[in-house]
């Protein structure tokens, strides 16, 4: 309807429970679009723990409201059954890079990722849709999947955005405790150190972190570790 009408579109998938980095996202959709269209869809196949999909923090009505202050045009809020009238019988599989990093130690979750997101972007036909640096790896699955299919979209890449101590901002830092927050700022500290991949893993163990990975690769540093329960990802350029 607005691609007739010469309007371009922005669009800006996402989880929930907003905070300034997906608001960076936003105000670059606001700016380089005419129309910019935000979806909120907690993507239950991209999980592959049912307790933290289902602990996912949910605040729809906190969310509404910072939408509506950021001047967004449309909100998509889709149910489980509109996403996936076939139940996920039909999926994208990617064969190589989402076998690496957090591909590895999270079964199936890119081809979650990667199928909500060709539905979305078939749903919302933007042309632009902007995805954040944080999660570098989904960023350059997303970019690699949409020319692999000939999509006609641009892939945005947004920097990470973090919290004054430098923990990259995410849902799940609400899930931290006050003690593991503080402690938490420790990790994209050593990410950043002129350490080894190695030396830093031992750090963070001592500090009360269980370690997925920390591994230098393509010219950047990514690192996955656990504080209790919640999972904190992050990459740096090197
Ligand atoms: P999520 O709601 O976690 O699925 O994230 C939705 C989008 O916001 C994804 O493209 C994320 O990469 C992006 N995003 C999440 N946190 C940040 C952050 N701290 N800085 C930049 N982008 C982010």
């Amino acid at each position: 309807m607005f691609r007739s009408q010469g309007k371009t579109i922005g669009f800006v998938p996402t989880m929930g429970a907003l905070h300034a980095g997906h608001l960076s996202l936003i105000q670059s959709s606001v700016k380089q679009n005419d129309i910019s269209i935000v979806s909120i869809f907690v993507n239950k196949t991209q999980f592959n723990e049912v307790n933290d999909f289902e602990n996912y923090p949910k605040p729809i009505e906190k969310d509404v409201e910072v939408l509506q202050k950021n001047k967004v045009d449309y909100l998509y809020i889709p149910e489980y059954e509109d996403i996936y009238p076939d139940n996920y019988q039909f999926r994208v599989v990617e064969s190589h890079d989402s076998t690496f990093l957090c591909g590895k130690s999270r079964k199936g979750h890119f081809e979650g990722v990667l199928t909500v997101v060709m539905k979305l972007l078939h749903i919302i036909a933007p042309d632009k849709a902007y995805f954040g640096e944080k999660d570098y790896q989904q960023y350059r699955l997303i970019d690699k999947m949409c020319k692999a299919f000939f999509l006609d979209v641009d892939i945005v890449p947004c920097p990470t955005i973090r919290e004054p101590d430098g923990l990259a901002m995410s849902s799940r830092n609400l899930l931290l405790s006050e003690k593991e927050r503080i402690i938490a700022g420790q990790f994209p500290a050593l990410l950043q150190s002129d350490q080894t991949p190695s030396e830093i893993a031992a750090k963070l163990e001592q500090l009360g972190f269980r370690i997925d990975y920390i591994t230098d690769t393509d010219g950047r540093r990514f690192g996955a570790v656990y504080l209790g329960n919640v999972r904190l990802i992050d990459n740096v350029e090197l």
